[in-house]
């Protein structure tokens, strides 16, 4: 991340998700825990709406990928094997001058700090990232355990029992998403470095001699989860591949975002060769459950993973970043004072409120009401039935409510609404019994 940090619209995004409700501080009576984010009622919905899109384009659509929910704590061993406890850190130092702590990878210069420019660092320590807690009632060693630090090592541990059950043969994939934990040193970026997180992976075990092909197909399918399921232009995103690899690895590629804040990783896909379940094996001494049984070839091998792992909030705060517009000739456009419209330009299918219903005046309840009930069935809806008609719509803009309706004295009448578009702010009468496939095929197209 080396590009200059764009502090004011980064200010202003942080400003508006707490004023409206989208993402802050978590216990900020108490003066706010860091790296720690609540989602309020408009950033809940936003954000299971994009881990629902997730798992519709990943899981439900798929006949070879499978979906699992596992625990947040699993079994001490499991970071063993797949090296967590042993090498899941980062090198850090602290500035003995300002104490600002950094993680020793990010600083541009080793030898000075960024903050106050002394040469007076530690020498760099190493730090694990994983978030411990004990098992039962007795706080000691033998009952230590760890909060997961990624959603994907449950999926290996529980490889077989899926096969099994679900009857798949190789290849296919197992996805899951959840929580996952790491003391991060320096949680920075609004949630962009946080130290609780969600996290969307999806393993897909196959042949090794086809995984290098796999590897380019989900490439490619993840690209179009982007592009096509979240709208960001092509140009907003960079392919970055990496020149060094894991010894097992063939082939991996960060998925970054241009934020105000300099380019970030949002999704890994990682080809991760057969390490994982020998790992596994070698720990668990489970061969059976850890290697495939091919019927036709009675030989028995590891299958070898192609990993695809995006941070849910990292992809929710990419849509924020990219959705955040101001204009002046709009309001003036809709008869306000010269003011400032703030615009969130969420992809409809997201948005916290699909659709909006605003009755002219509060007598026109009896009418409205019924309306936004119907809708409701199929979309996220509001109903706002109080300040002008230009304040409300203000308020839908800034939480990127795609389609606003108004029911005026006409609608008893010709049975008809006046649907307003956030983008183009154009205004379209639709009758209600066309509503919902109108919104339908606008908002999922
Ligand atoms: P980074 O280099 O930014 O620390 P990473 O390479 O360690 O990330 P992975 O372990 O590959 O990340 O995790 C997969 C995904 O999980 C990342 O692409 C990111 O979207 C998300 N993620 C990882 N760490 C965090 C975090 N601290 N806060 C929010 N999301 C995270």
């Amino acid at each position: 991340m080396s590009n200059a940090v764009d502090n004011d619209v980064m200010n202003k995004i942080v400003a508006l998700c707490k004023r409206r409700g989208i993402i802050f501080q978590s216990s900020e009576i108490y003066g706010g825990i860091n790296g720690f984010w609540d989602y309020g009622p408009m950033g809940a919905p936003l954000r299971r709406a994009v881990e629902q899109c997730w798992w519709k384009y990943m899981v439900e659509d798929r006949d070879n990928v499978e979906g699992l929910d596992s625990t947040i704590i699993c079994h001490p061993e499991v970071w063993r094997a797949s090296g967590h406890l042993a090498q899941f850190s980062d090198s850090m130092t602290d500035c003995m001058v300002c104490k600002k702590r950094y993680r020793v990878d990010q600083l541009e210069d080793p030898h000075h700090c960024p903050n106050c420019g002394s040469d007076k660092l530690t020498e760099p320590r190493e730090f694990n990232l994983m978030m411990k807690t004990f098992v039962g009632p007795v706080f000691d060693e033998e009952h230590a355990a760890y909060l997961r630090a990624e959603t994907c090592q449950p999926i290996f541990v529980d490889f077989n029992t899926v096969r099994i059950a679900t009857r798949q043969k190789l290849p296919f994939g197992i996805a899951q998403t959840g929580k996952a934990f790491r003391n991060e040193i320096n949680p920075r970026f609004f949630t962009f470095r946080s130290r609780e997180f969600m996290q969307m992976e999806m393993e897909f075990f196959c042949r090794d001699s086809e995984s290098m092909e796999w590897y380019n197909y989900w490439r490619e399918e993840r690209r179009k989860f982007y592009t096509d399921i979240l709208g960001i232009e092509d140009g907003k995103l960079q392919w970055h591949d990496h020149d060094k690899l894991a010894h097992y690895a063939k082939a991996a590629v960060d998925i970054e975002y241009k934020f105000p804040f300099g380019w970030g990783e949002i999704e890994g896909i990682h080809h991760r060769g057969t390490w994982d379940m020998s790992r596994h094996c070698e720990y668990s001494k489970q061969e059976k459950d850890c290697k495939y049984f091919d019927q036709d070839t009675k030989e028995s091998f590891f299958p070898t993973v192609v990993e695809t792992s995006c941070g849910l909030d990292r992809i929710c705060l990419m849509l924020l970043c990219n959705a955040y517009d101001e204009d002046t000739a709009a309001t003036q456009k809709e008869g306000m004072e010269e003011d400032v419209r703030i615009v969130m330009h969420l992809p409809a299918r997201v948005a916290p409120v699909q659709v909006a219903v605003m009755p002219l005046s509060k007598k026109l309840e009896e009418k409205a009401q019924p309306i936004r009930q119907a809708l409701r069935k199929k979309f996220r809806t509001a109903y706002d039935d109080s300040g002008s008609i230009g304040k409300r719509y203000r308020r839908q803009d800034e939480v990127g409510t795609p389609f606003c309706l108004t029911v005026d004295f006409d609608t008893p009448n010709d049975q008809a609404v006046t649907v307003r578009d956030r983008d183009t702010m154009t205004q379209e009468r639709v009758g209600i019994d066309a509503l919902a496939s109108y919104l339908d095929e606008r908002i999922y197209k």
